[in-house]
């Protein structure tokens, strides 16, 4: 069996990447569980073909090294995501954490790829296109990003990751690929990471007011996370795509006040809309393009936001 190594693997995103991988894969999570949670991992532990390290990639120590010698693939989703500051888990609340994790814990683990020979995935944002002035975002849209804002920790972060992967790229022909993620949501997201899904559903169920942050226009694209997994999968396992960069998202685009009425409606909700401040910086529209995607990888979303809405629904219901 190959070997693969998930940096932030007890994350949202890490921790179902792991899931999917856990049948013909052996695999190797790393997460020093300042914003994932061993809980998203807890079905896995007994795998004998599962191995959690509580590590931080940003401090990777030499017995860590020789001990993980021998890996084929490297997927780098080690980062704190949320932007809400209010979410004790957000990159705001984490900020100097977020900017070396990005930047130190790539290099790290760029290196640890090219001494193992290691195939290398970044997971970059769709923040590196900041508060974009074209939309739909096309990977070769350099974005707008201000680079020292609230928001420039997360934003500048990604965008050093990209240049150091592709230092490595150029430099060592390293077999490295860029994804930019964008918005994904779905069950096993955390309650508490202030991101708008789980804000509104949480909100909804439990009768409280639904806070759409500035006047609700702007628009974001949300992907499934089942659909985010595929991606990912096939971004790393795919053969040539050799310093590639490619976004990941779903393309269907709704405005915050439109995803406010849906969660309403769809849990028929007594909740209260009301209006906050919007943050500094926020986005007014992010979408992604994702004609790359679809041609280099075979790959587009499957699951509608209907469909995902009811499942993360169950989830925190379920909780
Ligand atoms: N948002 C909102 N109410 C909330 C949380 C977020 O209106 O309770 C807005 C936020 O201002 C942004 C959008 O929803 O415009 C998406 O926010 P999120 O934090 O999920 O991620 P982002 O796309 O900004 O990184």
């Amino acid at each position: 069996m190959q070997t693969v190594l998930v940096a932030g693997g007890a994350g949202f995103i890490g921790s179902h990447l792991c899931k999917a991988l856990a049948e013909d894969y052996n695999i190797i999570c790393v997460d020093n569980l300042i914003t994932g949670d061993k809980k998203n991992i807890e079905e896995l532990l007994s795998n004998h073909n599962f191995q959690f390290i509580e590590e931080d990639i940003t401090k990777l120590n030499s017995e860590f090294r020789i001990q993980n010698s021998k890996l084929d693939y490297i997927f780098h989703l080690a980062s704190p995501a949320s932007p809400n500051a209010k979410s004790p888990r957000s990159y705001i609340n984490y900020p100097i954490e977020t900017l070396l994790v990005n930047s130190v814990g790539t290099y790290n683990l760029l290196e640890l790829a090219q001494k193992t020979k290691a195939r290398f995935l970044y997971a970059s944002s769709s923040e590196v296109y900041g508060d974009p002035s074209i939309s739909p975002q096309r990977e070769d849209y350099f974005g707008n990003v201000n680079p020292n804002g609230p928001r420039s920790v997360y934003d500048e972060a990604k965008r050093f990751g990209e240049a150091m992967v592709m230092a490595f790229v150029r430099k060592f022909n390293l077999d490295a690929r860029i994804v930019r993620i964008f918005n994904t949501y779905g069950p096993s997201m955390q309650k508490d990471d202030g991101r708008v899904i789980s804000n509104f559903i949480n909100q909804a169920l439990e009768g409280r007011q639904i806070t759409i942050y500035g006047d609700g226009s702007q628009t974001r694209s949300f992907c499934y996370i089942d659909d985010m997994v595929l991606g990912l999968k096939k971004a790393i396992f795919k053969e040539g795509l050799k310093g590639e960069v490619v976004n990941l998202g779903n393309p269907s685009e709704k405005t915050i006040k439109e995803t406010a009425l849906m969660v309403k409606d769809m849990l028929k909700s007594a909740s209260e809309i009301v209006y906050h401040e919007l943050p500094e910086d926020d986005p007014k529209r992010r979408n992604p393009d994702i004609e790359k995607a679809k041609r280099l990888l075979d790959w587009e979303p499957q699951v509608s936001f209907d469909k995902g809405l009811a499942e993360t629904i169950s989830y925190f219901k379920s909780l």
